[in-house]
């Protein structure tokens, strides 16, 4: 067996069990700020919901520990369990705790209010700014979930760390929890998007209850602050992103956004495991969001679904419908798209009909305003975040685009393929990884306006060989992207870990 980065993992028979079938099930407490349905911005919350029930599937017993953003109360199965107090940096501080289950297995979610810090409109921040106590809020949160294990009495073999906000439990785990290093988890933090990495002025260190010795260029120091991120990267047994390629491409800079050495310090060390998708919920032929089901076998429904949907979006050609759905960040390529769509040399030329759907950055938002003005009844656009309309474009549209200017995994031309939607992407990153070109999706040739272009008629002109179109569309829909076999990359990572002597030992 080869993980996706092609680097040999240890064959296992049962995974989760190392093969012997009679120990304990693998025990692993894993923490992400963001899992669907608690709580969603992008592709964590996705992959922090499918990734540990595909583990559950393998008999690893997981635990997910996540934030109690507002509403948390209000989800089916999710009720405040107990509230406890911890010692913190800043002293002694209460918790609430929720609990829910995810899947039919029942996987624990832990979901920790550290007194109201939470309780906001928004996740990270408001109107494209970020909370002003960021630092505080996330630093408590750590806190409190390296607290949970022995307080519901649980020993997780592997701590599992997701981005920057879970990044501190990897530092402070060994000052939390004392005991002798064969009994302490061993680490693993994933890298969903390098560009985000918690920093904060070096005047917050108090509130990381870290001692002064990890305020240092080769622990959390970050050109004069400190770096939540960093301090994950630096510290965890293994840390891991998203996809292959983009492994490789954050050795250097740009890309590393000034971590690339720090990454490259890690060696083998840093691994790329590609992300799945969860083929139940994205599923054509059972999705309870599409007003008509398909599959590969009837394949005529997508195209009434698609005539069904442009009339209820108010689009009235018959040429090709592009959709995006995407977070609006510059990372995504949307300016310049929406830019090709506005240049007055592309007015007069068939540009297709669009669905679009996103939010974030209010300056791409309100030119997308200017791009649906211009082309009234050819651009259907909707700002905000919405669920339902996210599949009915991944079901009703011919292709998605995803111009991304960089892209650690994706998961939104995966669930485009599953549903026979063509991808045409900028081949970067998991882009690369997922689609392979002019079989499953279309590559740009360029992220360049000519390039989206050129990309633009390439697919119109697909559109019109129905056979060859036909063909793409059911190669796409039987890849297979599901998280059983990743998962698996996973549980030999885990298993890796326990084996080799840890990365490092506490700094007093
Ligand atoms: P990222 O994590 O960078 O945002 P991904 O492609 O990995 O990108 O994941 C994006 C996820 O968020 C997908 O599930 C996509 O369907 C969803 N999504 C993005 N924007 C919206 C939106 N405005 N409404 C509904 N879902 C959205």
């Amino acid at each position: 067996m080869t993980g996706s980065t092609g680097r040999p993992l240890a064959s296992r028979k049962n995974p989760s069990t190392g093969g012997k079938g009679k120990e304990d099930p693998l025990q692993v407490f894993f923490l992400s700020s963001e899992v669907s349905p608690v709580a969603k911005t992008g592709g964590l919350a996705d992959v922090s919901r499918a990734l540990p029930l595909a583990l559950a599937a393998e008999g690893v017993d997981v635990r997910i520990g996540t934030v109690a953003f507002r509403g948390v109360d209000a989800l089916p199965g999710f009720s405040l369990r107990k509230t406890f107090a911890v010692q913190t940096a800043e002293g002694p501080h209460t918790f609430r705790l929720f609990e829910g289950t995810l899947g039919a297995g029942g996987v624990p979610v832990y979901a920790l209010d550290p007194g109201g810090l939470f309780d906001r409109p928004g996740l990270y921040g408001e109107g494209g700014g970020e909370y002003p106590d960021n630092l505080l809020r996330f630093s408590l949160w750590n806190y409190g979930l390296l607290a949970l294990p022995e307080i519901l009495g649980f020993s997780p073999r592997i701590l599992h760390a997701n981005d920057w906000q879970a990044a501190l439990s990897v530092p402070l785990l060994p000052h939390i929890q004392r005991e002798d290093l064969t009994r302490r988890p061993r680490t693993v933090l994933s890298v969903h998007n390098m560009a985000y990495q918690g920093v904060y002025p070096l005047s917050g260190w108090r509130m990381t209850g870290l001692p002064s010795s990890y305020n240092h260029f080769d622990a959390l120091e970050f050109h004069g602050q400190l770096s939540l991120l960093k301090g994950g990267i630096q510290f965890a047994d293994f840390v891991t992103t998203v996809s292959p390629s983009y492994r490789d491409e954050v050795l250097s800079e740009p890309e590393g956004f000034g971590l690339s050495g720090a990454l490259r310090h890690r060696g083998n060390r840093f691994v790329g495991l590609l992300n799945g998708i969860d083929e139940e919920e994205w599923n054509p032929g059972t999705d309870p969001h599409l007003p008509v089901k398909f599959t590969m076998e009837s394949l005529e429904g997508k195209e009434r679904l698609k005539s069904e949907m442009r009339a209820a979006w108010g689009l009235s050609g018959s040429g090709p419908l592009f959709g995006v759905v995407s977070r609006m960040a510059s990372q995504k390529g949307l300016g310049i798209l929406a830019r090709v769509l506005l240049s007055e040399r592309n007015r007069r030329k068939n540009l297709g009909e669009w669905v679009v759907l996103g939010s974030g950055d209010p300056e791409l938002e309100a030119l997308w305003r200017d791009v649906a003005a211009r082309y009234p009844g050819r651009v259907h656009l909707k700002t905000g975040f919405d669920e339902k309309l996210s599949h009915r474009i991944m079901g009703a549209c011919d292709f998605l685009f995803v111009p991304s200017v960089y892209e650690p995994c994706g998961l939104t031309q995966m669930y485009a393929m599953r549903y026979g939607t063509l991808p045409i992407v900028n081949p970067t990153g998991g882009l690369r990884d997922t689609i392979v070109p002019d079989r499953t999706g279309l590559w740009l040739s360029a992220l360049t306006e000519e390039g989206i272009l050129e990309g633009i008629v390439r697919a119109r002109d697909l559109l019109s060989r129905q056979k060859k179109m036909r063909e793409m569309r059911l190669l796409a829909m039987g890849v297979d992207s599901s998280w059983k076999g990743r998962a698996k990359d996973y549980i030999s990572l885990y298993r890796e870990a326990l084996a080799l002597p840890p990365w490092h030992l506490p700094r007093r």
